[in-house]
């Protein structure tokens, strides 16, 4: 009864598009490639220093 497990595809493509501030730890949504290019900064603190949540995940494991 996992609502989390009902839909992978929906929820990779949502960390696909989430970063977050290295320096400050904010969250960003932005599309991949903008962040790719320097295009996105954070709100916050204007850092283009940017990860991806996806990376988060996987290091928790
Ligand atoms: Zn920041």
């Amino acid at each position: 009864m996992g609502a989390k497990d009902l839909f992978p595809e929906v929820r990779a493509r949502k960390f696909d598009r989430t970063f977050i501030c290295r320096r400050c730890g904010a969250r960003i949504r932005a599309d991949p490639a903008k962040v790719r290019m320097g295009k996105v900064k954070c709100r916050k603190c204007k850092s283009k220093n940017l990860r991806q949540v996806k990376s988060e995940i996987s290091l928790g494991r």
